[in-house]
């Protein structure tokens, strides 16, 4: 398994509110899990409850449940000590309210997370009962406040409120700190396989080959970049076997292969669907492929625009390939760019290029917005390993994915 985000790589994301406007139920709606103490009575979460989680999209985060700030008396001071202390740590706030009971106290916490220059969401909660003030909830759209309205209980507004969580985040929290370097250490080599082909642009190469050499560099690691014709030779002439073979998915069945067994092997656009995207929904996403049925819509998206050419990966390869795999005629439709159509739920699957060319967070978001629609997401090394029969091997450098494709295909059986 893949070691745990260390505490300080983790976005804190401080809740903040009055004694008994949900917080609690809030965090374990969002987590899942009963992970403070949620009571009628009020008060009842006395320490500040710190919850490590994966939160998807986003990644590692650190959820901060603290005791109501407004309380009286000298348990109560010790508490308000402890939620100041919470401000210190916190990355992004949020600020949790009853649809009716926003006052000068929701004021103070905004203003100091406001005079900190940290990010706020204010949730509306218990919306179920009851609308909140129309009149705040404009203040707060004028001062560029996001709001959220949830009802905790039943869940209601939850994948609303993580998507506000994404779009808040700063973009430090966003953007995956490594390409490759951490599979390829200082003094390691990576052989990287770029097929020259008529897709390749003339006289460079892409930009992803380009950000892994680079990445590469940067961790002191050493790169010697083939043609998939040359790979067997290229490899048979090094004294000690490379760390990594990283090629581009069109040339995979070739290059696993001509590549030892003992030599780890992945595609330019796995690594970069861990970098930008979300590599283990979209490892899920690739099994999906298995449900397809003749007569299923698939989209594929590319978020460049470059212009297509003859034998197009997007266009012409993956629809040949995955026509083959179901046995039937899918319908295939293609976006590029920033575009990407509202009516997701007509898909069976969604396919995505490596999105060199987004952030991350645009790239989490489609994922989210696929989530929230029931669709399954992928990418195009994914689907491609997947499709081919070399998913596992595919796999091997990132543990994680492994361990879940196997479980999936363990819960398949
Ligand atoms: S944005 Fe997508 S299609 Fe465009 S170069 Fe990057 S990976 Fe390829």
């Amino acid at each position: 398994m893949i070691a745990a985000a260390p505490k300080g790589m983790r976005l804190h994301i401080g809740i903040f509110g009055r004694r008994n406007v949900g917080k609690s139920s809030l965090l374990n709606a969002i987590t899942r899990q009963n992970v403070s103490i949620v009571s009628e009575h009020a008060g009842t979460t006395t320490d500040p409850v710190e919850k490590p989680m994966e939160l998807l999209p986003l990644g590692p985060v650190l959820f901060i449940d603290t005791a109501g700030i407004d309380d009286i008396g000298a348990l109560g001071e010790l508490r308000v000590r402890k939620t100041r202390q919470v401000f210190d740590r916190t990355d992004l706030g949020v600020v949790v309210t009853e649809p009716s009971g926003w006052g000068e106290f929701e004021d103070r916490i905004l203003a100091e997370l406001a005079e900190r220059k940290i990010p706020a969401i204010v949730v509306f909660n218990k919306t179920d009962t009851r609308r909140p003030d129309e009149a705040i909830v404009s203040r707060l759209a004028a001062d560029k406040i996001p709001t959220v309205q949830t009802a905790a209980v039943s869940g209601t507004g939850i994948v609303d409120l993580r998507q506000a969580l994404l779009d808040a985040a700063p973009a430090e929290f966003i953007n995956s700190p490594t390409l490759v370097a951490d599979l390829v250490g200082p003094g390691e080599m990576a052989v990287l396989v770029v097929p020259i082909d008529k897709e390749a642009p003339r006289g460079r190469l892409i930009l992803p080959q380009v950000q892994v050499i680079r990445d590469l560099l940067d961790g002191d690691a050493f790169c010697m970049v083939v043609k998939e014709r040359e790979l067997r030779a290229a490899l048979d002439r090094l004294g000690t076997p490379p760390k990594l073979v990283v090629t581009d998915s069109q040339a995979f069945l070739k290059v696993a292969a001509d590549t030892p067994p003992n030599v780890r092997m992945t595609s330019f656009s796995i690594l970069f669907s861990r970098f930008k995207g979300d590599l283990l929904a979209q490892v899920e996403g690739a099994m999906a492929v298995d449900s397809l049925r003749a007569g299923d819509r698939v989209l594929v998206a590319e978020a460049c625009s470059h212009h297509p050419i003859a034998e197009d990966i997007g266009r012409v390869k993956i629809p040949r390939w995955l026509t083959q795999y179901v046995g039937g005629k899918l319908h295939f439709t293609h976006v590029q760019g920033h575009d990407f159509p509202d009516d997701l739920p007509e898909y069976k699957l969604v396919i995505h290029c490596g999105a060199c060319m987004s952030n991350r967070r645009e790239m989490l978001t489609r994922v989210m917005r696929c989530r929230q629609a029931g669709v399954p997401i992928t990418n195009y090394g994914l689907v491609i390993a997947y499709s081919l029969g070399i998913f596992e091997r595919a796999l091997e450098p990132f543990p994680a994915a492994l361990d879940l494709y196997e479980a999936l295909k363990h819960r398949k059986k």
